[in-house]
């Protein structure tokens, strides 16, 4: 089937970063066909006709770092540190499942297809011995609202008793999480070029994992020849705690257990010397950026560019939505501008770079820059049709900064291998409705779950 979007400003970001202000994309089946100035060449056969008049056409956008699960328990914790967030909300995870989880990331993932995003990695590190096959039911969410989906095998092995930060109660055995996340591999991880789903190895995070499962999680990951992610270097909290048992920074430590490489991404990188930027840089390992979540829980700004200088990979992300309640993506290029200059200076990065994280940068993080990520022939057809002849948007001297610095468009059409998820606005997957009702429900059980063990309601005393 061939589907035509004419008469449209198209933004490629491919490498040479070309721009058409009057031009056409042409798919055919899943793939780009034709990118140029111009009106598309006439066409006789069957087709389908995209009249694109007053709208920008870019490369679906990547989500490399979310916590679908957490889009039921939005609004915990508001004014929180890290610490203070997780230790307020390990309890209420505890009641975690495969039908919540179902629930939270179809709901999770229907927001960031409307906010023009077509491929999201999901890191799901918190599995209740009585939750079911959450991973399961995070897959067939993905399925179901027919984004891709890059859903990384999380795990904790290191509660409190040895350390770690969260409660015992909600941790894994080590050999118990490696098996768990090799059966996952092997039942959905899909390495085609047109993968819907993906699998990736995720061991949360220093400070609630051990290093044994660290480089465990490492061979494990290298061995079935899938990727590799954490959250690395998020607080000076971490570092501390990092410092005083290893005697050496998150990504020293890192390093130390083979965690570096571009065949890793990594969630955050806020605080990074120097050296640790170079060697982030030279070993190509890749940073999920996720500015409105290092806003929301006061972080510190990521040095993005002094990582894109160095030569790393870097890419968007919400983050999970308890720490980042909007979950969209378009407010995550706006932010990543906002922080960058705020870090840097008016020069520290432009917004057609912005534009490249959300995309190509998203891409490499996630191995996929030959396959997605800009629109060059060849490639798979994820692309977002933003509207911006309204009275939001109209005039607007340049359609990419009305993309970035403006308010969200709304969608015309979001493909996602030629196939639509979105069009005029309106997710097109599953009925809206029937998300809000499961999402409330799933909501709902999480906050009246064990009520005695340490939960507690947005809002109330404590
Ligand atoms: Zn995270």
């Amino acid at each position: 089937m061939i589907t035509v979007i004419d008469r449209v400003a198209v933004s490629t970001v491919d490498a040479a970063g070309t721009e058409h202000l009057h031009g056409h994309v042409v798919v055919d089946g899943d793939t780009i066909v034709s990118v140029g100035s111009g009106p598309a060449p006439a066409r006789t056969g069957p087709h389908t006709y995209v009249d694109g008049s007053g709208c920008l056409v870019t490369p679906g956008l990547v989500n490399t770092h979310h916590h679908l699960y957490q889009w039921a328990t939005r609004g915990f914790a508001q004014d929180a540190t890290l610490f203070e967030w997780l230790t307020e909300l390990y309890p209420v995870w505890r009641g975690l499942d495969a039908g919540v989880t179902h629930a939270a990331a179809s709901a999770g993932l229907a927001r960031l297809a409307v906010t023009g995003c077509t491929t999201a990695a999901d890191h799901h590190y918190v599995f209740p011995r009585e939750g079911g096959d959450q991973f399961e039911a995070l897959v067939s969410a993905g399925r179901r609202i027919g984004i891709r989906l890059h859903a990384v095998r999380g795990s904790m092995d290191r509660g409190r008793s040895h350390g770690g930060l969260p409660p015992d109660n909600l941790v894994e055995e080590t050999e118990a999480a490696l098996t768990a996340t090799e059966k996952a591999i092997d039942e959905h991880h899909d390495p085609a070029r047109d993968a819907l789903v993906r699998v990736a190895v995720g061991p949360c995070s220093p400070f609630s994992v051990s290093p044994e499962l660290m480089t465990g999680a490492a061979e494990l990951a290298r061995r079935k020849g899938v990727r590799l992610h954490t959250h690395l270097a998020e607080t000076v909290d971490e570092e501390e705690q990092c410092l005083a048992e290893n005697g050496c920074t998150p990504t020293e430590y890192a390093e130390r257990l083979g965690w570096l490489g571009d065949d890793v991404w990594l969630a955050h990188t806020v605080h990074l010397s120097g050296d640790a930027v170079r060697r982030l840089g030279a070993t190509s390992t890749g940073s999920a950026h996720c500015p409105t979540s290092n806003g929301r829980l006061g972080t510190g700004i990521a040095p993005v560019r002094d990582l894109l200088d160095a030569g790393a990979p870097v890419g968007l992300g919400v983050d999970g939505a308890a720490s980042n309640e909007d979950g969209g993506l378009v407010a995550e290029l706006r932010q990543s501008v906002m922080q960058a200059r705020q870090r840097g200076g008016p020069k520290a990065m432009t917004f057609r770079q912005a534009l490249w994280l959300g995309t190509m940068g998203g891409a490499r993080c996630l191995g996929r820059q030959d396959e997605i990520g800009s629109i060059e022939p060849g490639k798979l057809a994820d692309l977002a049709l933003w509207r911006l002849d309204g009275v939001d948007h109209a005039g607007m001297a340049d359609p990419v900064a009305a993309l970035v610095f403006g308010p969200q468009p709304p969608l015309k059409l979001l493909l996602v291998g030629g196939r639509t998820v979105v069009s005029d606005n309106e997710l097109r997957t599953a009925p809206a409705d029937d998300l809000a009702r499961e999402l409330r429900t799933a909501s709902a059980k999480l906050m009246t779950e064990d009520p005695l063990a340490g939960s507690s309601i947005p809002g109330g005393s404590r």
